[in-house]
């Protein structure tokens, strides 16, 4: 085990827990997680304000796993999430980091499945749930004791649980847990809604915030681009033929991914290598000391293995992994720009990460402006303006040594020289695409939302981020759903009309309802998922503009 990992077993965790998170390949506690878990331990009641990314989860998961005892077969711990795919993802991180541990279960609850299947893994002995709002009101409509042994209470992303309208199933799901229990909420906004919960249902909380300074970071020239969590690696490659870039650094929160991503790009033919923890300290020099004199061009390092990397040679920094906290986006940006240099630093962001990069513009007062992924076409002409600066010099005396030479081969092979050029071309290019369709195939890349852009439709000198803007659908925020009614314009209906029956009729909060789109023969709601079944029979009889509403769930596809 080396140092770092020292830093899991000093918070107090215990062993198979350390075991489980060494397995994972973190190599130390995010800030989050070191001023968390020992008040977790500790038993104390907590509000903690931190977003997604900063490791949040595991701040919560590890100290409720070390809590819990594992013989007991009953639910001991829930975790509240406001959407389907946080509580699977925090379900997920649940059965990861509990992997050592036997006898554990942990068991989801969300709408939109079937709820049997759901009770008999409650019924089965699970210890923790997790579970989004609406859902579990229903179960507790039918079972008002399912609560009563629970021990530990955590709301994650309590600011986008009131957001989406679950305040009054919050209220009822405080009232059926022991009162003795521990309550950790984790917002990344702390708005008096969510103050008045604390206040109200949490026992002398202690708060933990992750201080951020602000640095400047002016020379830094700083973009952003979406991309889906598996395509990072894809996106990467695509990113490397068009920066023109001398040495890179690219950062990574895992071991395993500097190992991948180092391997990627090897086999790409860049002179790549990782850096992490794991390796030893005389190696790692070895691999900076590359760095510096040009035998190495990337590294793909984690926070920890780059800690005083400085090599004046960095062009470019590549975020591949989003960073824990604004500092260290400010420290890992530092590594380029130095002595007075110009810097590129680029940021890779999936969608859930979209919050903790407005965190980082906040505290660093600057904007990241987002770019589009290069498209093929851009890969396209960045190939060949590189083999037109490599062939363009050897142009000028070729024909005095080698023309010679091709008429005898043209002579020989009975081809045309153009022929000939074009065979000595596909072997100088070694089997590198260099048509889009060969590209797309080699270098497949989903966009992460809107329809696959065409180059073609790309307007000459458009800003990238606009244009994105303007072509990407309206993208449904993440824990709500589009419903259809047949009523629109046509039927004298218009968006106050149908916001005033839902807000009524349904007794939803006015920010539980989103976007609301009237058509001439249609209209569209956007209204919480959780929930939405029984928020569609409350509006069965509802009646708007004088006609039956009869709201139903809207799949577009
Ligand atoms: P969260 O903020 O909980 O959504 O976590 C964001 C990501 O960080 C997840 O992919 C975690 O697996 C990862 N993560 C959490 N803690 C650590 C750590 N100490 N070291 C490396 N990665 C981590």
């Amino acid at each position: 085990m080396t140092q770092e990992l020292g830093g899991f077993a000093a918070l107090g965790l215990n062993s198979n827990i350390v075991a489980a998170v060494v397995d994972t390949g973190y190599e130390e506690p995010s800030p989050i997680q070191s001023q968390a878990i020992p008040v977790i331990l500790a038993g104390h009641d907590m509000i903690g304000q931190a977003q997604t990314g900063t490791g949040k989860t595991a701040a919560f998961a590890l100290p409720i796993l070390h809590r819990i005892d594992p013989a007991k077969r009953e639910l001991q711990a829930l975790i509240l999430a406001p959407t389907r795919e946080l509580a699977l993802q925090v379900a997920t991180a649940f059965e990861t980091y509990s992997k050592r541990i036997p006898g554990v279960t942990v068991v989801a609850v969300y709408g939109g499945a079937p709820m049997g299947p759901q009770l008999k893994a409650i019924r089965q002995g699970a210890q923790i749930i997790v579970a989004t709002p609406g859902r579990l009101v229903d179960h507790l409509s039918r079972n008002a004791n399912l609560l009563g042994t629970i021990q530990h209470l955590v709301l994650d992303e309590a600011d986008e649980m009131l957001k989406l309208g679950f305040m009054d199933d919050l209220e009822v799901i405080f009232q059926a847990i022991p009162a003795t229990r521990q309550t950790v909420l984790f917002s990344a906004t702390l708005p008096s809604s969510i103050r008045g919960i604390a206040e109200k249902h949490l026992r002398d909380p202690q708060h933990i915030k992750i201080a951020a300074k602000t640095q400047t970071v002016a020379r830094i020239d700083q973009a952003h681009m979406m991309v889906h969590a598996d395509q990072k690696i894809a996106a990467v490659l695509r990113l490397l033929e068009v920066e023109e870039f001398d040495a890179l650094i690219a950062f990574v929160r895992t071991k395993q991914a500097t190992l991948d991503l180092a391997a990627a790009l090897e086999a790409k033919g860049y002179k790549a290598a990782a850096l992490n923890g794991d390796i030893a300290q005389n190696q790692r020099e070895r691999v900076i000391e590359s760095l510096k004199d040009g035998r190495l061009d990337i590294v793909v390092a984690t926070d920890v293995a780059a800690r005083g990397l400085d090599v004046p040679r960095i062009t470019h920094v590549f975020n591949v992994d989003m960073p824990y906290d604004p500092e260290s986006y400010v420290h890992r940006i530092g590594r380029t720009g130095r002595a007075g240099r110009e810097g590129r630093a680029l940021l890779l962001v999936t969608p859930r990460e979209r919050r903790m990069l407005q965190v980082i513009e906040r505290v660093t007062g600057q904007k990241v402006a987002e770019v589009r992924l290069p498209n093929g076409q851009q890969v396209l002409d960045a190939r060949i303006k590189k083999l037109t600066a490599s062939l363009a010099p050897l142009v000028a005396d070729a024909e005095s040594t080698h023309g010679e030479l091709l008429d005898r081969l043209t002579a020989d092979i009975g081809c045309s020289p153009r022929a000939l050029a074009a065979a000595l071309l596909r072997k100088a290019t070694n089997g590198q695409s260099l048509s889009l369709a060969d590209l797309e195939r080699e270098q497949p890349l989903v966009p992460t939302s809107g329809p696959r852009e065409r180059s073609s439709e790309r307007p000459a000198g458009s800003e990238r981020g606009e244009y994105r803007e303007r072509r990407a659908p309206v993208p449904l925020a993440e824990g709500r759903a589009r419903c259809r009614t047949a009523l629109g314009l046509r039927d004298g209906v218009a968006a106050g009309n149908l916001l005033g029956a839902i807000l009524n009729e349904g007794g939803l909060a006015r920010e539980a309802i989103g976007r609301i789109q009237v058509r001439e023969s249609f209209s569209l709601v956007e209204l919480p998922e959780d929930g939405l079944d029984r928020l569609l029979g409350k509006l069965k009889d509802t009646r708007v503009a004088g006609k039956a509403l009869k709201l139903r769930r809207y799949r577009e596809d």
